[in-house]
């Protein structure tokens, strides 16, 4: 549909030449429906197709805001799997490239809890990982999300349907309330409008139905 450059968005300059080295000339249409609202602050509840460019609509966002200079955990982005986090890990860090030294960690259940323990003492300024892992790291108190300030919801409909809702709401108990919420979905059945309307405020709904 409408074709959009990034440049036309509130973006560092560095983001804008990372997109431009990664070849995204122009936004996808979930991008360019939900990153001025993104930038802006809002929560948000998008649905969108496997291919949509959803990570870099959500990543620019977070990068956006983060502050580089503050090494605390900012962003927490929850997947259904350890795949999915790895990509979505690996997009992070090519949008993120070359700025400064943004420390993105992924933490998945199925890998030793010691290196993660180690890494996480290191610090990170966003994280990554599946529901049943960063709820254990909570518990054993190697995780703080006191400095969350965006906290991000991927393939959301995965995550229930794996029985991950328990602890999507503990997990997001122990998150600052003064937060920005993003939440993906590809459906929209009625256990994510129940979670919407639990932590998402006054959110912008975004729908796209074709791939671009
Ligand atoms: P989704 O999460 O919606 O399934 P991804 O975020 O994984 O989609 O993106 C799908 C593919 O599209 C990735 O290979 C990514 O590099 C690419 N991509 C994302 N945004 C753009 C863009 N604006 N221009 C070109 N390619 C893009
Ligand atoms: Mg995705």
């Amino acid at each position: 549909m409408s074709q959009q450059s990034f440049s036309s968005l509130p973006l560092h300059s560095d983001l804008l030449s990372n997109l431009e080295s990664l070849g995204y000339n122009e936004m996808t249409e979930i991008q360019a429906q939900s990153l001025p609202h993104i930038l802006a602050g809002k929560d948000i509840i998008a649905q969108g197709k496997t291919g949509s460019g959803k990570t870099a609509a959500f990543g620019l966002g977070l990068l956006q805001k983060l502050n580089v200079k503050r090494f605390r955990v900012q962003t927490l982005i929850l997947c259904p799997t350890r795949e999915l986090a790895d990509q979505v890990g690996k997009e992070i860090r090519r949008l993120a490239r070359g700025i400064h030294n943004i420390k993105v960690l992924t933490l998945c259940g199925g890998m030793p809890f010691g290196p993660q323990i180690g890494s996480l003492e290191h610090g990170a300024h966003i994280i990554v990982g599946t529901p049943g892992r960063i709820e254990d790291h909570l518990r054993k108190a190697t995780l703080s999300l006191d400095d969350v300030e965006t906290l991000i919801l991927d393939e959301a409909d995965r995550m229930l349907d794996m029985g991950f809702q328990d602890a999507i709401d503990n997990i997001i108990d122990q998150a600052p309330k003064e937060r920005q919420t993003l939440l993906f979905s590809a459906t929209f059945p009625d256990q994510i409008e129940n979670i919407a309307k639990r932590i998402l405020i006054e959110p912008v709904s975004v729908k796209v139905e074709s791939q671009h």
